[in-house]
């Protein structure tokens, strides 16, 4: 089989290019190293759809973010992946940072984002009373909003895949050479895949895989970002999301619900070796919660149900890179999808098949292609009335799993039969939320387990946490 697409990294970008090249009538392939989805930096970052007041004018940052905002609240609501347009602050502690909050608004306004004020201290915490009294004015962004990035990755995929797209895991690409018709892509483990056209979509290693057709011009700086969340009990300390203007402190440090009904804190941003860091910091964790106490003193940090990390894909350029191979006809390269990649995910998505319609590929649309994917993720939202009827008819809902996130064994069995299927403990954590609260799966994992085992016909002793040899249970000790 020769594709005519193949896709390289599903992380919420190769997720929504696939959604979009999904519309036609396509073989596209999904080409992802790990064991699932949404297991690079769109699994871990901050979820803010960002206003768009702070790229650089003339920038492809700058015009994804305007385009990409209202493009990302409308996939939110077709494939049913829970958002919030919550808005945020901008925060200026001082006279100096009361003229950057004056331009960002400028900068802003050039950028086309409507809507944006400039605030009194007073004003703002009017609006959000918990906010530290030393605020001296704020940015009031109404257009930004909160989001769950990797539910929207799954979704996306699991919509892409519903109309026809073939996702392969465990596909690390390790070369790529010219065939007859396009390109031989191969994984270290000797798979291989051929396609008339490529996506470079590799978060991380996106400059790695561009050096695999010969351009070595690209340099990927990783950058760490620690963060910690908070159980639902501090979710609602803000309802905007809060930043600081950039200062000598750092830049970034968050405070905001998230779609879930947490409170999240952070990000810090220091260089790393590699763009699979999971490394935690004391260093860093203080940082983050005295920079988030500065704007919101009452935040409780007993309520830290975890910390994570997220690598940022920094390029050199300052400006997302998206543009065909200088060596390979048909290839483009999506480079430097730093933050607001997430916000831009459906523009950068459109932009990127553009590109590759400039290089040839011809673009016929299907008439059944179906953008909308339900949410079965919403059982613990529903009225008693409503659970009852689901239950009805289908008993499993009825059987709670996670008692802290209220997620049913119906839920979870679902996660792991629906495109893209979850096959780990961390899939049907990223997909269901068990696991994801206060006890952090404590008393959930074994049922989750058994479930898996069962849904996949596997015994218990093969599930993994995520995929490869991150086994859960080494052997069996009893019958
Ligand atoms: C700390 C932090 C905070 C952020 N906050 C925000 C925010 O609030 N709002 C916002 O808009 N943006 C934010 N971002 C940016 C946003 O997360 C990214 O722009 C976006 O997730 C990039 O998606 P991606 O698909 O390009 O990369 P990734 O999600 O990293 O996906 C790349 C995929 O490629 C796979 N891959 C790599 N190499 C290979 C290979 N050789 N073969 C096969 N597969 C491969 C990886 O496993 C991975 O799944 C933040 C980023 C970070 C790190």
């Amino acid at each position: 089989m020769i594709y005519d697409v193949i896709i390289i990294g599903a992380g919420v970008i190769g997720a929504m290019a696939a959604r979009e090249l999904s519309k036609y009538q396509l073989k596209v392939c999904l080409l992802e190293k790990e064991n699932d989805v949404a297991c690079g930096a769109s699994k871990a970052n901050s979820g803010i759809i960002h206003g768009g007041y702070d790229p650089e004018p003339g920038t492809l940052k700058a015009k994804m973010n305007t385009e990409g905002i209202d493009l990302l609240y409308e996939a939110a609501k077709e494939l049913h992946v829970p958002f919030q347009n919550n808005g945020s602050l901008v925060l200026a502690f001082s006279e100096k940072e009361d003229e950057t909050v004056l331009e960002l608004f400028e900068r802003g306004k050039i950028n086309g984002i409507a809507g944006l004020s400039v605030i009194s201290g007073n004003q703002a915490r009017a609006i959000e009373p918990n906010l530290s009294d030393k605020v001296t004015s704020a940015l009031l962004v109404p257009n930004a909003g909160i989001i769950c990035p990797y539910a929207l990755t799954v979704a996306a995929v699991g919509n892409a895949m519903d109309n026809g797209v073939e996702l392969k895991r465990n596909f690390a690409v390790a070369a790529i050479e010219k065939a007859a018709q396009g390109y031989t892509v191969s994984s270290r483990d000797g798979q291989a895949v051929t396609g008339r056209y490529i996506l470079n979509c590799a978060g991380g290693y996106s400059d790695k895989v561009a050096a695999m057709v010969g351009d070595d011009g690209y340099t990927i700086v990783p950058r760490a970002g620690e963060y910690l969340l908070l159980d639902r009990k501090e979710g609602s300390r803000v309802s905007h999301t809060i930043f600081q203007v950039p200062s000598e402190e750092g830049k970034g440090i968050l405070v905001s619900p998230t779609a879930d009904g947490n409170l999240l804190t952070g990000p810090t941003a220091a260089k790393v070796a590699t763009p699979d860091s999971k490394e935690i910091t004391s260093e860093g964790l203080e940082q983050v919660q005295r920079l988030a106490a500065k704007s919101v003193p009452s935040v409780n940090f007993r309520q830290v149900i975890t910390s994570f990390t997220g690598v940022r894909s920094s390029g050199t350029t300052g400006d997302f890179i998206i543009e065909p191979s200088k060596k390979a006809p048909g290839v483009v390269h999506l480079v430097a999808i730093e933050s607001p990649g997430l916000t831009c995910c459906v523009a950068i998505a459109r932009y990127a098949v553009e590109q590759l319609q400039k290089q040839g590929l011809s673009l016929e649309e299907k008439a059944d292609w179906n953008g909308s994917r339900e949410n079965t993720h919403a059982f613990r939202d529903m009225s008693d009335e409503e659970k009852d009827a689901f239950i009805k008819k289908n008993p499993a809902y009825g059987r709670i799993v996670c008692r802290c996130e209220q997620i049913s064994e119906g839920e979870i069995r679902d996660a792991i039969r629906r495109n893209p299927q979850a096959r780990d403990m961390d899939g049907v954590k990223r997909r269901t939320r068990s696991g994801m609260g206060r006890c952090q799966g404590g008393f959930c994992g074994p049922y989750v387990m058994r479930l898996i085992a069962e849904e996949l016909g596997i015994p218990m002793e093969q599930v993994t946490k995520n995929g490869g040899d991150s086994r859960m249970v080494t052997e069996r000790i009893g019958k």
